[in-house]
């Protein structure tokens, strides 16, 4: 498969859903009720079974799952029979390929990897091959045409985050005395009074890929109540943009450094990543409600200046992004959204699910993010064994300018010259804060 279907993918969305209106779906969930154990064994089914059929399903629901996920769990705990799971499975998808011959990436061969060697390898694994092998189930067993279905892993696949990181105020509170399903009590200045049944809207943001614009990959992916307002949810996308170092300015307005200071100020006030925002969904532009013309209204006056025949129709929404709350739209499922902001940054949204809580969902910190494509950084230049923090600009003795340093080395440099001291300038990479750091952009 080629590289750029395996992007195209990314890049194709829906097709989309019905318009589905939260509210809505909220009233029509809320007479939805949720079977007790009691309301399951007075269920005609249930009592239309034999004595014997019964005891059949009580075993079944009671031991079988538990001891697959023992049995499951204990082998992947050993490294030695995990290992030889793994390498069976990559000879198998190897073999896959092989046979369908699919395109191999430029510059590279295909390797046969040989089959793993059971019969010279320990005991256990040789007990665990046979017991796989007498499993009678075929349907699984990869073969042929299996090669349509598989791609390589992509760099979007790969998930920075280990955990679940919680990137808001928002709060679940479990009230179980009207309900048995928990209910929240979002932290939107709208939704303060009564606890109020909330749905949960999962939203993937898409960025453009920098050498392909008209191609997309994952960016990240974030869990958000339907209280919540969609200033929330653009606070928690963790974008370069909104993290880019501050120009530090002299007396005559010229550029004479960059800093981070006011960016870190700015966080207490919560003011920076809504600077200049704009939210498109189903042809209502969402602005971020600044005094005078907000990015809304920038943008209708652009699509104003376009030939007739090629201006979309779109209206400005009376309120603005932090005013909206989730649970006040209609979505559609698999319908990319359009966000610009901090000038010129693009992304593209798209609902993946709205669904009520789940027991196991956290209790608190929504919106929630649960993807994070990690960050490609560059190496220093020096040492090329760190990344880089900084880029030094105008100094004669790094060999190129602009040049990308650690900070150790770019110490153990020491100060330029006092004659060429003017010339260079130090400018700070973008630090990723809000995917590293706990609380950052909360
Ligand atoms: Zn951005
Ligand atoms: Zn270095």
């Amino acid at each position: 498969m080629s590289v750029d279907i395996t992007r195209g993918y990314d890049s194709f969305f829906g097709p989309p859903s019905e318009p589905i209106s939260v509210q809505n779906f909220l009233d029509d969930t809320a007479s939805l009720t949720f079977p007790s154990a009691s309301d399951v064994l007075n269920h005609a089914s249930w009592q239309n079974l034999s004595e014997d059929e019964r005891v059949v399903v009580e075993a079944e629901c009671s031991g079988s799952i538990a001891e697959l996920k023992a049995a499951v769990e204990e082998l992947w705990d050993n490294p030695m029979l995990s290992a030889h799971l793994y390498r069976a499975h990559a000879t198998a998808v190897n073999a896959v390929h092989c046979q369908a011959g699919g395109p191999v990436p430029k510059g590279r061969k295909r390797k046969h990897l040989p089959d793993p060697e059971t019969a010279e390898a320990q005991p256990e694994v040789r007990a665990l091959q046979e017991k796989l092998d007498a499993i009678s189930l075929q349907c699984w067993r990869l073969n042929q045409e299996s090669a349509f279905f598989m791609r390589a892993a992509k760099h979007s696949d790969l998930n920075a985050l280990k955990h679940v990181k919680k990137s808001g105020h928002g709060t679940l509170v479990c009230n179980k005395l009207s309900s048995p399903s928990p209910r929240f009590t979002g932290t939107s200045a709208l939704n303060k009074s009564a606890p109020h049944r909330d749905a949960l809207v999962t939203l993937t943001v898409h960025n453009r890929v920098p050498w392909i614009h008209s191609q997309l990959t994952r960016f990240s992916q974030h869990v958000v109540l339907s209280s919540q307002s969609l200033a929330d949810f653009v606070r928690a996308i963790p974008c370069d943009s909104s993290e880019m170092p501050n120009e530090v300015l002299d007396s005559d307005g010229n550029v004479v450094g960059y800093s981070y200071e006011r960016e870190e100020q700015a966080e207490e006030t919560m003011t920076r990543s809504e600077e200049g925002c704009l939210l498109h969904i189903e042809g209502v532009a969402y602005g971020d409600g600044r005094p005078g013309d907000d990015y809304a209204d920038k943008l209708l006056a652009h699509l104003e200046r376009l030939p007739a025949e090629k201006r979309l129709q779109i209206t400005k929404s009376p309120t603005s992004l932090s005013q909206t709350t989730l649970a006040s739209l209609t979505l559609r499922i698999n319908q990319p959204y359009w966000m610009l902001h901090q000038g010129n940054c693009e992304h593209f949204v798209v609902v993946d699910e709205i669904r009520l809580a789940h027991p196991h969902d956290p209790l608190s910190g929504y919106p929630l993010t649960v993807h994070v494509t990690p960050a490609l950084g560059y190496f220093c230049k020096a040492c090329a064994k760190v990344p880089a923090v900084l880029t030094v600009v105008g100094d004669i003795r790094l060999g190129e300018s602009p040049c990308l340093l650690c900070m150790p080395c770019w110490r153990n440099m020491g100060p330029p010259r006092e004659e060429d001291a003017e010339q260079v300038m130090v400018v700070p990479l973008v630090r990723h804060r809000k995917v590293w750091e706990d609380g950052v952009g909360v």
